[in-house]
């Protein structure tokens, strides 16, 4: 592999390939595989990774912003695409992009209606809010909804859906089989009235692991899983990271004692150290949360702790005693650490950390 020579974020395509098939092999052959590609497919590469997942066949894409979907259309991605969180103010352009929104509320199925007047069974997915009060219908609404179908064929119910909000815990699994009863509920209603037959979904990655027995339904959507995460150290050796955040050694500093590094003299040196600075900063997504020791990055084997303030561009670590050189190579996290451990120095999680690597940041697709 070639010398890393700037902050460089590696995307693994067969990782992608292998995550999948684990995933795979925990539903039936039959139930349809949803791939959220959200927040630039988490943050890696929205645009190759897309193109790999409908090379491998998955069933569905998901966004949550309809810019997000018109990005897939543009990149070549012709299988459907789900929005998730529409606002009506894009609503023309779901349509001429051909994309499938998530109808929440009665305010948004009303704007699309009218918005579809032209149209002959448009897909539409109607989410239901089962107990993680974010986004989506009540329980209540069924009857209500159904009148505004009855009548029109301009649209069609392509799916039902809900989200879990606690999947990954089995401290909660009460709660959890509460909102899969729920939405059972929901959907029988439906199913009773229709002469057709939506799709139904409500497992997400943690749900795939811990209820693929009681709730898979006719499709699942996975996003963390396919980047290599299963939000339980139990399936760490199952699933393989996707992203590696690397970066090099800009420029090698010994400190006296009693001198300061980094802005507002974020660390003081007590004794004489060897400092490397980073081309890693905020701006590319690692936080200021990360400073004052608390996240470390790899060199040569060795980890070496964040020294002071993360700057905008910039970040210092702490070498005193590791050979290394202006110019070697340094990770911030992939196989080892994780996104998942090196997140929580800093209290948060992979999530988090992995999307909010900004576009700044070169992403090279590896496979
Ligand atoms: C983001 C999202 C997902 C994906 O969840 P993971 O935990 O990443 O698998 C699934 N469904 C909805 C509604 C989402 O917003």
């Amino acid at each position: 592999m070639t010398k890393i020579q700037e902050t460089t974020l590696e995307v693994d395509l067969s990782a992608i390939t292998h995550n999948l098939n684990f995933l795979r092999t925990k539903i039936k052959s039959s139930t349809k595989l949803l791939a959220v590609v959200k927040a630039y497919a988490y943050g890696s590469d929205v645009q190759q990774v897309a193109l790999h997942l409908q090379h491998l066949n998955v069933d569905y894409f998901a966004v949550a912003y309809t810019d997000e979907g018109i990005a897939l259309r543009k990149a070549g991605i012709t299988k459907p695409i789900l929005v998730l969180h529409p606002l009506p103010i894009h609503f023309a352009e779901i349509i001429t992009y051909k994309l499938e929104p998530s109808l929440y509320s009665f305010q948004v199925l009303k704007l699309f209606l009218k918005a579809s007047e032209n149209e002959k069974g448009y897909p539409v997915h109607l989410k239901f809010n089962t107990g993680l009060n974010r986004l989506g219908f009540a329980s209540e609404d069924v009857s209500e909804i159904l009148k505004h179908f009855s009548s029109n064929k301009n649209v069609q119910i392509a799916s039902l859906f809900s989200h879990l909000g606690a999947s990954e815990d089995l401290n909660e699994k009460e709660f959890t089989l509460q909102q899969i009863h729920t939405f059972k509920n929901v959907a029988e209603q439906f199913l009773n009235t229709l002469d057709y037959q939506p799709m139904l979904h409500i497992l997400n990655t943690s749900g795939i692991l811990n209820y693929a027995d009681v709730a898979q339904f006719d499709m699942v959507r996975s996003g963390i899983g396919l980047y290599g995460f299963g939000n339980d150290p139990q399936y760490n050796t199952h699933f393989k990271p996707v992203v590696s955040l690397k970066s090099v050694i800009s420029q090698i500093h010994e400190i006296r004692p009693n001198e300061s590094i980094g802005y507002n003299k974020g660390h003081v040196a007590t004794t004489a150290m060897k400092t490397a600075t980073i081309p890693l900063g905020h701006a590319d997504g690692i936080g200021r949360q990360y400073g004052k020791g608390k996240g470390f990055l790899t060199v040569n084997g060795k980890r070496c702790p964040i020294v002071g303030n993360v700057c905008m561009d910039m970040l210092m670590i702490d070498v005193t005693g590791v050979d290394c050189q202006e110019g070697d190579e340094v990770t911030v996290f992939g196989k080892n650490p994780t996104a998942s451990e090196f997140a929580k120095t800093a209290g948060t999680i992979s999530y988090e950390l992995i999307t909010a690597i900004s576009q700044r940041v070169r992403r090279k697709v590896v496979s």
